[in-house]
């Protein structure tokens, strides 16, 4: 099949996901030989690829605190982490390093500044997402509310002052539709973009090659949010979109008739998947 392939601008690894791998491997190769064990609190990154290799260093990923024993270390991911967490975790002799991305730490900075100025907190996003968590728990007195959607965002009752920070991850389209909602519910509403750039970029050089392709192939872990949203974007655009994680899902049949392909890759998805991936179907 003649095809032509063309990658997304901005694809792959963003800068919050590169610093956390940078400073894992380099806690490993500082510990490598010693007896301290290194966990993270649930995978570093949502990439089976790159975890599996981090796990054979000696990283080990664990779903709960009791898990992890004193004496160790705990990385805590780019998402961030509760900080109701991190003084559990501090009262039982871990070290931590903190790989939290500074995008993510001005999303909680600004919910924390919000809750001690008066503000209702309204945190756009998905509530179960370790990011998101840890946002809502630095919210003093539970003043919050979790919403994804403007349908949420009609059933918040009207308030004084609402304050709006976003899930790095999200695209603007929603929070600009959220936004316009909860104008209705405040007599005073500030809203901070904590949307970060990396994810904008993702976003908007995605939505140009789907718009231009008959076949979007969106690379990611299943289970990352922004490969997800990136996912989204391409289906609205009208590209018939794949989400895979590597080569070996590639169907040929996918291509049949297909001129036009792109491909884009999420924040936690490595430049060497992209390239496997547009190499293999350039084959086909
Ligand atoms: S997507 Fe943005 S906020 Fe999230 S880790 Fe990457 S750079 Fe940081």
């Amino acid at each position: 099949m003649h095809m032509n392939v063309k990658t997304a601008k901005y694809s792959g690894y963003c800068f919050g996901v590169k610093r956390a791998l940078k400073l894992a491997e380099e806690i490993l190769k500082k510990n490598q030989g010693k007896k301290t064990e290194i966990f993270t609190l649930g995978p570093i990154i949502h990439n089976s690829g790159v975890t599996n290799k981090l796990a054979k260093k000696g990283l080990i990923s664990v779903e709960n605190l009791e898990k992890i024993i004193p004496g160790s270390i705990l990385i805590i991911r780019s998402h961030g982490m509760s900080p109701v967490l991190v003084n559990e975790i501090k009262k039982k002799n871990i070290k931590i390093i903190d790989a939290t991305c500074p995008f993510v730490k001005k999303a909680q900075v600004r919910a924390e500044d919000l809750s001690k100025n008066g503000y209702f907190v309204v945190i756009v996003g998905n509530r179960n997402h370790p990011e998101v968590i840890g946002i809502k728990d630095h919210v003093l007195n539970k003043n919050y509310a979790v919403i994804k959607n403007e349908a949420n965002a009609e059933k918040i009752s009207s308030k004084k002052k609402i304050g709006v920070v976003v899930q790095t991850t999200q695209p603007i389209e929603k929070l600009c539709l959220i936004t316009s909602k909860l104008r209705e519910k405040a007599k005073e509403l500030v809203v901070f973009n904590t949307i970060c750039n990396t994810t904008k970029k993702r976003q908007n050089s995605t939505k140009k090659l789907a718009n231009n392709v008959d076949i979007m192939i969106v690379v990611g872990g299943k289970k990352s949010a922004n490969t997800k949203h990136l996912v989204e974007i391409s289906k609205k655009c009208g590209a018939v979109t794949y989400h895979i994680e590597n080569y070996k899902e590639i169907k040929p049949q996918w291509f049949n008739n297909a001129k036009k392909v792109g491909i884009s890759g999420g924040a936690s998805t490595p430049v060497e998947d992209i390239i496997d991936i547009k190499e293999a179907i350039e084959k086909l």
